[in-house]
């Protein structure tokens, strides 16, 4: 691990300030993940930023949203009552989401900025587009069980890691940020970017941008929702697969809905297709599997991830079947 400076910031503004003055300096929240990737060389940085111990570690409820702030750790928020209540989706992701020692540990903020699992990416000694730009990218025709079906490019096909982020889509969150150029508002669906020919840029963050919260708004949909989670083992491990689903239903009556997937895409990845099979209309058996053969169109599957596909239908399936009660 190479030498860093380490400096607790008093609040926001110097935080942002410390980060965006010097170009290889960097917030740390829980340092769960940042910490690793700095132990094994697969990241740099002179300076990191202690983030913690300013405030904005509460879940707030408003009168139209539910704002969690972006130091509040993992664990507090998946417990939160009214979060459990009124955005099942958001508390079973986070659930779901690593060992209750990391959650205790890890920051809302953190796990969204979290790096992506890719054995060659966390791998110093390995080529990686992502880590190196221009070095190649192994996965392309290596090891790629764990890659995308969806949203890759000739330059990277990593998956995004995070279940939060998920969750997130499946609900219409916002992103707070707060940045040298003030403060901005990014709906989650357009924080993550696609790798196209610049796979080191996860998202629309610009250096020295703190994520200082997030809300949840509230609609017809987010009550009935949940996170589905398919992984090699039930303790801590990342998605293979997951789906985040939120139904409003009227009766048999699809009035609205969100289909979000995990594990399969190079971000967090709405299926709007599979939603349009299945909003206005009534939902049956018949529906469900049209909006599982939607959910799939434009995959494309690599030597050892093809199964995916199978599964997210399969997963797809199951969250619709349970969610709205369909026998
Ligand atoms: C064994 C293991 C299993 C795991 N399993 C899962 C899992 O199943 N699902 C899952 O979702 N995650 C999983 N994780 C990842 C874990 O959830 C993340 O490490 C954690 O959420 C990161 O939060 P942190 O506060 O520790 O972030 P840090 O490690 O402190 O930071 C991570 C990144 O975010 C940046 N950052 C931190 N806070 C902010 C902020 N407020 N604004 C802007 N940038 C910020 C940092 O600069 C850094 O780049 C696992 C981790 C481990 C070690
Ligand atoms: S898939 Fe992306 S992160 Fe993994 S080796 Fe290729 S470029 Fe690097």
């Amino acid at each position: 691990m190479k030498n860093f400076e380490y400096v607790r910031a008093k609040d926001p503004a110097e935080a942002v300030r410390l980060v965006a003055e010097r170009p290889g300096a960097a917030f740390v929240s829980g340092g769960t993940d940042l910490l690793n990737l700095l132990r094994d060389g697969a990241q740099s940085h002179d300076r990191l930023v202690d983030v913690n111990g300013m405030g904005l570690d509460k879940v707030t409820i408003g009168a139209r949203n539910v704002r969690v702030g972006g130091w509040a750790r993992m664990s507090d928020v998946a417990a939160h009552r009214f979060v459990r209540q009124r955005f099942p989706v958001v508390s079973e992701a986070l659930l779901a989401s690593a060992s209750p020692q990391i959650r205790n540990m890890a920051s809302i903020g953190g796990n969204l900025l979290q790096r992506t699992r890719c054995g060659y990416f966390r791998d110093a000694a390995s080529p990686c587009n992502k880590r190196v730009p221009g070095s190649g990218c192994p996965a392309l025709d290596g090891e790629n069980r764990w890659h995308a079906v969806f949203g890759g490019s000739d330059h990277c096909i990593a998956v995004s890691a995070g279940d939060l982020g998920v969750s997130l889509l499946a609900v219409d969150a916002v992103v707070l940020t707060r940045g040298p150029r003030g403060e901005r508002r990014i709906p989650f669906g357009d924080f993550q970017v696609l790798p196209g020919d610049t796979p080191h840029r996860e998202n629309v963050l610009e250096h020295g941008e703190l994520v200082v919260g997030v809300e949840l708004p509230f609609s017809h949909f987010a009550g009935k929702s949940t996170y589905l989670k398919l992984r090699d083992r039930a303790t801590f491990e990342f998605a293979v697969v997951s789906v985040a689903a939120a139904l409003d239903l009227r009766g048999r009556h699809v009035r609205d809905v969100r289909l979000a997937f995990g594990g399969v895409a190079t971000k967090a990845w709405r299926s709007f297709a599979a939603e349009d099979a299945l909003r206005g209309k009534e939902l049956t058996g018949a529906t469900i599997e049209a909006a599982c053969r939607a959910a799939v169109s434009g995959a494309v599957p690599r030597t050892h991830n093809a199964f995916k596909v199978e599964l997210l239908q399969r997963a797809v399936s199951r969250v619709l079947h349970d969610l709205g009660g369909v026998r």
